[in-house]
């Protein structure tokens, strides 16, 4: 994936849904960013931290929950502000959301415009869009944060499912061809105690370190609580999910778990 593809004029009146931008984010990708949210996501992941991504908002919502719409000249005005801290500290931007690859040619057209300015990109994807979107978005991403979030168990009910709404198999094709194509992907794994930190997750997410050892890295990413006020705010029921955020023991664990399979690239986020 090299900037050469990004040679041609981008399309800066090309719209799109989003609802809201961060800058200087730093848990984004690399470095300092600019992040960008895009509406709209076919997950519903029990632990979601971002719900008002989610089309169907009830009016009542405090605007600053809202959709609203957002060209790509308008938010390249943003962007650009920060591109001496993307410099320095090897950032960039990252479309976030949400699913950005829901809306794929907008969200091309903002990568393809940054790379045109000579900023990085980041998607930050749980793999849930037709292979056509990420084929239009491959060539404009520097790098892929891809989210793997459960691991079915042979016989079992798709546990994938029951965490997030959808079966993971469409979404594990698109890893495998994006990885096969040549992107960088850094996988990203969100732990949650006694939900998903099943022996066959982590035994999976081993896998994938073996499998896929062109990986930029796997980040686990422990469980945290926060958000959760804005499902109140949203007049949103809370989700029902029986946990709690990880103590130091759980996620030592962990990272034992990884380390006794001389996996020392896995690490937390
Ligand atoms: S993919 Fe992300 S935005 Fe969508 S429901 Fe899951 S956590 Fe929320």
């Amino acid at each position: 994936m090299t900037a050469s593809a990004d040679s041609t004029s981008p399309d800066l009146a090309l719209a799109g849904a989003i609802f809201d931008v961060q800058r200087c984010a730093f848990h984004d990708g690399p470095g300092l960013r600019t992040t960008v949210f895009l509406k709209g996501c076919p997950l519903r992941c029990a632990w979601c931290h971002n719900p008002e991504s989610w089309s169907r908002i009830p009016p009542e919502a405090a605007p600053a929950f809202r959709e609203r719409r957002a060209t790509v000249g308008e938010l390249m005005a943003i962007v650009r502000k920060d591109r001496h801290y993307y410099d320095a500290s090897g950032g960039g931007l990252t479309l976030s959301g949400g699913e950005p690859a829901r809306q794929p040619r907008f969200a091309a057209g903002l990568l393809r415009a940054a790379r045109a300015e000579g900023i990085r990109t980041a998607l930050d994807t749980c793999g849930c869009a037709p292979p056509s979107a990420f084929a239009l978005l491959a060539p404009h991403v520097n790098l892929f944060l891809w989210d793997y979030k459960a691991t079915d168990t042979a016989g079992a009910p798709s546990l994938h499912r029951e965490l997030t709404g959808r079966d993971p198999g469409p979404l594990l094709d698109n890893f495998r061809r994006l990885y096969a194509g040549g992107a960088d992907i850094l996988l990203r794994c969100p732990l949650i105690p006694t939900i998903n930190d099943t022996p066959a997750h982590l035994e999976a997410i081993a896998g994938f370190a073996r499998d896929y050892p062109r990986l930029a890295g796997i980040e686990i990413i422990p469980y945290h609580a926060g958000g959760l006020s804005k499902y109140d705010r949203l007049g949103l029921p809370r989700p029902a999910l029986k946990t709690r955020q990880p103590d130091e023991r759980t996620k030592a664990r962990w990272l034992e778990f990884f380390q006794a399979r001389n996996l020392p690239g896995i690490t937390l986020a």
